[in-house]
């Protein structure tokens, strides 16, 4: 009997080339075959040529008129013949094709696909279809090594041994629910289906289908996780609160209700995998410094992990004084690859045995030799900067410290249904109180003047300024030359004031001293190349120029305009450019329109499709076939709850009805690698 799991290489005609051809399409078995779904169909419904345009391509169903001539001109040849349909004759013409004649005879009735010509009333023939075939003809994903017809070809051979066997995957009760088809059905339907209606109708089972499927993997995955040894944070209560009591700023609604979810999370008996989402300057760090201060009231330690030496080290500041300023007696350490070799042992043996309440660094911290006496807090900034690969380290090695990771990337629904979707959530969606929306502009290049006496009346009110200039990525010489170039002109043109260059070649001292001059004003005017992208805090700046700002993505502009608007000042992003594309200028549009960084993820969702935000390795966001996490995000997030529902059922790995589901997760669960 044949079996799903079979190999290709039983169907008739598969050798070993074929074989590998099939092998670097991801396809092995004959069930990979049959979920190999065409990615479109071109529509051979046989039309009139009353009704056909000139130039256009068709199929034309008839009864052979004359019986079919072959000339041949040398190497080339011509075959022609009469089609009648209904009261039209049309001529038809194969070029080079002389073996159609051959399948043709007069009385015979046949249909043609080809490019049609009005004037001559004639047809010149691509294929001879079958007459009797469906009216689509399904179009698929092919390589160099294998044409889309074998491919074809092959499924209709695992069909024919396979049809009628196929498990279902989806629970009875959901399929009914959705008015969904069978797997049998919608299998036939995807690859062969006998008109449009039938067509929409698989697909849209096959998208459901794979939403739910991923969204087993994704709810087991996080169960699994959950259940996953966390030794419960018992924090001091009383001496968190003093700590948020004497904050000097309020916590704003949205502040209160994370820390809350966040306490509570630790508090538990498992292991804390948590995302938290805020906006650029909604305060995620003092969120974060709670976090770690409950886990050291706790006796634990805590590390936090930022993505630049720049940032770790601001946190460090900023934390350090934070907690000074309440008093508290806690030892903070940078940790930076920057550190002298005896510096850095002293603080791998004061870390190990304790002595460290609060780590701060970069990637450094994930090096095998730094080893914590007791770590119970992770917290991860700029999350989307690590690949999914470094976030689970700090998963590993021995340690299993909760885990809270940071973005300001806001991420879209659908990518949190889905590429986050192991992690929970907590969304800080409101800014500190007094906080002014920052007001964006954008401006040609020829009106870069209006733009620089703007800045010139911002800083005669004592305002900062940031200019950043577009990384140019082929070369970073040329990047630094170009940013060079930007800060001798404002230089001349700014004489009273000064003005700051920072960019990717500078030591990590010259950064570090260039920042701090900022920070205290001695500067007044940062040139950077996108080195201030994230997390620089300098409340006195309130402009924001960006230069060439069409050669940034929409998250890079709004991390960037992000850097203002932390202060009493009213904040201003101009946006230089001159947008050769269209979708260029919408994202100009959008930043002009919005200071959302929510509503901003999704335009650029919508404008560049999912795989391409994140980036699918980096994110973790499967590719899927045939639905579209972006276009059909309601059907995603119905499958999340009946994923969760399904799961929820006592028993529903052991209901027969459910075996073909189960065979499936347990085989794929196994080969899984979405996570690690
Ligand atoms: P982000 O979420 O972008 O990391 P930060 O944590 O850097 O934001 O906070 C931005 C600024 O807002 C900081 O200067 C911080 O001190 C301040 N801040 C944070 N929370 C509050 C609050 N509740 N009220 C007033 N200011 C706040
Ligand atoms: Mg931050």
């Amino acid at each position: 009997m044949t079996a799903l799991h079979d190999s290709i290489e039983t169907l008739p005609g598969v050798g070993p080339k074929r074989l590998e051809a099939l092998h670097a399409l991801d396809l092995f078995t004959l069930e990979d075959l049959l979920n190999y779904f065409p990615f479109r169909y071109e529509d051979l419904g046989a039309r009139q040529p009353s009704t056909t345009l000139d130039g256009e391509k068709v199929t034309f169903k008839g009864i052979v008129s004359t019986a079919p001539v072959v000339r041949r001109f040398g190497k080339r040849s011509q075959t022609y013949f009469g089609l009648m349909i209904d009261h039209d004759n049309v001529r038809v013409n194969f070029f080079n094709q002389p073996w159609v004649a051959k399948n043709i005879e007069a009385d015979q009735e046949v249909a043609v696909y080809g490019t049609y010509n009005a004037a001559k009333a004639s047809l010149a023939g691509i294929k001879l279809v079958s007459a009797t075939l469906n009216e689509l003809d399904p179009i698929y994903p092919a390589s160099k090594q294998i044409t889309a017809k074998t491919i074809r070809h092959l499924i209709e051979l695992a069909w024919a041994k396979l049809r009628g066997q196929l498990p279902e995957m989806v629970p009875d009760d959901v399929r009914a629910k959705y008015r969904l088809l069978g797997q049998n059905q919608m299998v036939e339907w995807m690859h062969f289906p006998p008109d449009g209606p039938s067509a929409k109708q698989a697909r849209r089972s096959a998208a459901f289908e794979e939403f739910f499927l991923f969204q087993m993997r994704l709810q087991l995955l996080k169960q699994a996780n959950a259940n996953y040894a966390g030794e419960p944070v018992k924090y001091d209560k009383g001496l968190v609160k003093a700590f948020i009591d004497g904050l000097p700023y309020q916590l704003t609604e949205a502040q209160q209700r994370v820390v809350h979810e966040i306490l509570q999370d630790q508090a538990l008996p498992k292991h804390m995998n948590r995302l938290l989402q805020g906006d650029v300057g909604s305060g995620k760090t003092v969120v974060a410094a709670i976090a770690m201060y409950a886990a050291v009231t706790a006796g634990c330690q805590a590390a936090l992990m930022a993505p630049t030496e720049i940032l770790a080290q601001q946190h460090a500041i900023n934390l350090a004084k934070l907690f000074d300023e309440a008093g508290l007696d806690l030892r903070v350490e940078l940790l930076t690859s920057g550190l002298k070799a005896a510096q850095r042992r002293q603080i791998l043996a004061d870390l190990e045995d304790g002595d460290i309440d609060i780590i701060i660094g970069t990637h450094a911290l994930l090096q095998p030799d730094v080893l914590f006496h007791h770590l119970g807090l992770a917290v991860i900034d700029e999350q989307h900067r690590f690949g999914v690969k470094q976030r689970a380290r700090l998963r590993e090695g021995g340690v299993n410290p909760d885990i809270l990771a940071m973005t300001a990337t806001p991420i879209p629904r659908t990518l949190s249904l889905t590429a986050y979707g192991e992690m929970d959530v907590s969304i800080i969606d409101q800014l500190p109180a007094g906080r002014k929306p920052i007001q964006t502009k954008w401006y040609r290049h020829q009106q870069f003047d209006q733009a620089l006496e703007f800045m010139k009346g911002q800083l005669a009110q004592g305002a900062q300024a940031y200019v950043v200039t577009p990384l140019i990525e082929e070369s970073e010489a040329l990047d630094v030359q170009n940013a060079q170039a930007i800060w001798e002109e404002l230089s001349q043109e700014l004489p009273n004031y000064q003005i700051g260059l920072l960019h990717g070649r500078l030591s990590k001292e010259e950064k570090q001293n260039l920042m701090a001059d900022f920070k205290a004003n001695q500067i007044q005017v940062l040139v950077a190349t996108t080195v201030v992208e994230v997390g620089v805090d300098v409340p006195n700046a309130s402009l924001m120029l960006i230069l060439d700002a069409d050669r940034f993505g929409l998250a890079q502009l709004h991390q960037l305009r992000g850097r203002v608007g932390r202060g009493q000042r009213q904040s201003y992003t101009i946006l230089i450019a001159d947008p050769k594309t269209a979708y260029g200028k919408e994202r100009l549009l959008a930043m002009e329109a919005t200071n959302d960084g929510f509503a901003l993820a999704q335009k650029d969702l919508e404008l560049r499709g999912a795989g391409d935000v994140l980036g699918t390795k980096q994110s973790g966001l499967p590719a899927f076939i045939v639905a579209d996490p972006v276009k059909d995000l309601t059907m995603l997030s119905i499958a999340q709850q009946e994923a969760i529902a399904t799961l929820a059922e006592p028993g529903w790995d052991s209901l027969t009805s459910n075996k073909g589901l189960v065979d499936y997760l347990s085989r794929t669960m196994a080969r899984y690698r979405h996570f690690d």
